[in-house]
């Protein structure tokens, strides 16, 4: 794999256009500008690495447009040191994301290839967020609870068992949605029983799926 200076100047043009979209946090924008998204893709697709949309990424699945991830970043306000949890590890772009912000990764994959694939270019790549191979609604009980929660499929509904796993104070972020789009949800975690919730706008994920065999 190489990162060459057309890569590169492809990437400062990913930087221009997610700055350009509304993305403020700079701390978001040098990631961006870091990571090789072509590394995380299939090697004859690299020109559409740089572009800002989404694409396929084997096992009918994606890697997220470069704006949402950053969007979603964004609202989850990663502060160094934040032990975050993410459900839908995928390529691996975001944990990616996350760690150059200087959070502790922990990611769940439920697609096996994906898991298996993954785990082997990140550590090509030197990122060492922690992955694990499960259904994303149960979450990780052993290791919350968790500064900030960030779901990168569409759940048709907020999963309980991962606000329970998120620390009093903390965010989860979560596209919302069970049919084709769903609404960008960050919900604040007052206190056990109090959450604060705020909407922010529409997407398209694929699926948030129950762990059942296919
Ligand atoms: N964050 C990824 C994009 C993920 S696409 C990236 O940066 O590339 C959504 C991912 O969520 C898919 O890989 C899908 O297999 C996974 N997924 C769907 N339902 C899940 C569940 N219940 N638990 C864990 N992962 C799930």
């Amino acid at each position: 794999m190489e990162d060459t200076y057309r890569h590169k100047g492809m990437r400062r043009k990913l930087v221009e256009t997610v700055r350009g979209k509304g993305i403020a946090d700079e701390r978001i924008l040098k990631a961006i500008g870091k990571i090789p998204r072509h590394f995380f893709m299939d090697s004859s697709f690299d020109a559409f690495a740089y572009r800002d949309v989404p694409f396929p990424i084997g096992a009918g699945q994606t890697i997220s447009q470069p704006y949402t991830v950053a969007f979603q970043t964004e609202l989850l306000e990663v502060k160094k040191g934040d032990k975050v949890l993410e459900v839908g590890t995928g390529s691996g772009y975001q944990a990616c994301v996350l760690l150059e912000l200087g959070a502790k990764v922990f990611s769940i994959e439920r697609q096996k290839t994906l898991y298996d694939k993954t785990k082997l270019l990140l550590r090509e790549l030197n990122y060492r967020p922690k992955l694990f191979y499960g259904d994303g609604y149960k979450g990780l009980p052993t290791f919350a609870p968790f500064d900030k929660i960030l779901i990168t499929a569409g759940a048709p509904e907020i999963p309980v068992e991962l606000l329970k796993q998120l620390k009093t104070g903390g965010l989860m972020v979560i596209p919302v949605g069970g049919g084709e789009g769903q609404k960008m949800i960050r919900i604040k975690k007052i206190s056990d029983k109090e959450f604060a919730k705020s909407e922010h706008g529409d997407f398209a994920f694929v699926p948030m799926l129950k762990n059942k065999a296919r």
